[in-house]
């Protein structure tokens, strides 16, 4: 049996799928590894967390960085590695997708926002750090090209960011334990370019391993976790997932219809 159909197989065998993805189903899309060589971090510094809240200077620096497109995502389209994870949640076989990715990219596919678990957060919409409240980037994007500053929340005066977590920013404890509870609750744990290094993404296999489930891994390069997988398949996600999740069916195929 091939690896692939090996994959096939656990898939099927499976009822309750946890997708984990990171930067490696993004790059198939065109979007650079943050961490890569090449990548956006080994061209510009980032800015810390401490050092946005402290400044409007690296404030200004962020802000403009995201509406420059410097970041590398804007444009990005789903690919079909994304449209296979999209199949097994529109099938019923996943329950979520944990990612480590900002890109919006799995509710591009097609996923319902509140089935996606983004560890890091998401580029594509802003938050008040005081209240919370949401703030679209296309309406703080004319005040800050034409007048040089984003406004503070219209709620509470907070100050606003895009709603990523930057270095020395906590992960938001609620997302953490969600995506803790689905690793525990997962019969199959499937990562899909992800190379296991930074927590909490290190630790929510073993919690599924603990529990019982099966770990498959799906990442261009080895891993930290390989020798704890049922099976490791080192190649192009857009390449595997096509022919190991199962063609979608008739109401999974309207839904992204
Ligand atoms: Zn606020």
């Amino acid at each position: 049996m091939t690896a692939v159909a090996r994959l096939k197989q656990l898939i099927a065998q499976a009822r309750r799928i946890v997708v984990f993805t990171g930067a490696g189903i993004s790059t198939e899309s065109g979007i650079a590894d943050f961490r890569s060589p090449g990548g956006v971090w080994s061209r510009m510094k980032p800015i810390a967390f401490q050092d946005f809240l402290a400044s409007t200077a690296h404030r200004n620096e962020a802000w403009r960085r995201t509406f420059s497109g410097a970041a590398g995502w804007t444009g990005a389209a789903p690919n079909a590695g994304h449209h296979a994870v999209a199949r097994l949640v529109a099938g019923g076989k996943a329950e979520v997708v944990i990612t480590q990715n900002v890109d919006g990219l799995h509710q591009a596919s097609g996923i319902a926002e509140d089935r996606v678990i983004e560890l890091h957060g998401n580029a594509g919409y802003a938050i008040c750090l005081d209240c919370g409240a949401r703030h679209e980037l296309d309406d703080l994007r004319e005040p800050f090209v034409e007048v040089g500053v984003i406004p503070a929340c219209r709620v509470c005066c907070g100050i606003v960011k895009t709603a990523t977590i930057s270095f020395g920013q906590p992960l938001r404890e609620d997302v953490l334990e969600r995506a803790r509870a689905a690793s525990h609750a997962c019969d199959l744990f499937l990562v899909l370019g992800s190379s296991l290094v930074v927590t909490p993404a290190a630790a929510l296999p073993l919690i599924a391993r603990q529990a019982g489930a099966r770990l498959a891994i799906v990442n261009r390069e080895p891993t930290d976790q390989d020798a704890l997988a049922d099976l490791v398949i080192h190649d192009e996600i857009g390449s595997v997932m096509p022919r190991a999740a199962p063609p979608a069916t008739p109401r999974s195929a309207a839904r992204r219809g």
